[in-house]
């Protein structure tokens, strides 16, 4: 037998035997997976509902974001491409995806999807350029609760993708502890988090990229666009980046 070939059947049988033991279930619709699939079903894939908003300078999330920006500020500013993976509304059974790395500590299913957001923006001539990737930080008290901040999982991944990119999880601080977000209007959360964020040190760098595991009314990622950009000024490219984008129908 080709050695190749040999591995590939030990590796499918160990996994076999680790099924039984340790059953492995899909992200999103809870079944349970079978041999070569890894973290969703073949059909909750083939049904993942792709934005492919990387390939938009303009596109619904990057409206959303620059009008939160524009609302805030007295002076222009340059345009913030953004764009997610997918889709999701409260209703959705992809809201699991972001949920399980957040809330279930399924560090392997936010690592794949997170490496599927840097093979997209990879893959983008709007975002191949990036050299620099910031997650969106959690207060220091929150990420001690939490144990880790899952933007900078997903960040980790995406700078793994991009080539030329690296990491950056210092840059960014979340100085204030905010409210939690979830009952607020788009008003509230846009001035619960304005100045929320602040700059430490200046990397050098040419395009930077945020990444967050959701956004829904832009109001976060437009409060880190506004510290960054007081910080790097109009020369450096700020975009953003998150796994989902929630629809509000
Ligand atoms: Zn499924």
């Amino acid at each position: 037998m080709d050695p190749r070939l040999q591995h590939l059947t030990l590796k499918t049988a160990a996994r076999s035997v680790a099924d039984l033991a340790m059953p492995r279930s899909c992200v999103v619709c809870g079944r349970r997976l079978i041999r070569d699939e890894e973290h969703i079903c073949t059909g909750c894939l083939a049904d993942l509902p792709l934005t492919y908003f990387q390939t938009l300078e303009r596109n619904p999330m990057s409206e959303r974001i620059n009008a939160v920006i524009e609302r805030g500020l007295e002076a222009w500013t340059p345009y913030m491409r953004a764009c997610a993976l997918f889709f999701y509304n409260s209703e959705s059974p992809y809201r699991r995806i972001p949920q399980a790395l957040k809330y279930s500590r399924r560090f392997g299913d936010g690592k794949f999807f997170g490496r599927l957001l840097g093979k997209a923006l990879a893959a983008s001539p709007l975002y191949a350029d990036v050299d620099l990737v910031v997650p969106v930080p959690l207060h220091w008290t929150r990420k001690i609760q939490r144990g880790y901040n899952q933007a900078e999982i997903l960040g980790e991944q995406v700078a793994g993708e991009l080539e030329g990119a690296r990491l950056d999880a210092r840059v960014l601080r979340r100085s204030r502890r905010t409210r939690t977000q979830t009952r607020l209007s788009v008003e509230g959360k846009s001035r619960n988090v304005r100045d929320a964020f602040r700059v430490v040190g200046k990397p050098s760098c040419k395009h930077i990229l945020l990444v967050d595991d959701v956004c829904t009314t832009g109001a976060t990622l437009a409060a880190c666009h506004r510290a960054l950009r007081s910080a790097f000024g109009e020369e450096v490219r700020i975009s953003a980046a998150t796994l989902a984008f929630v629809t509000t129908s």
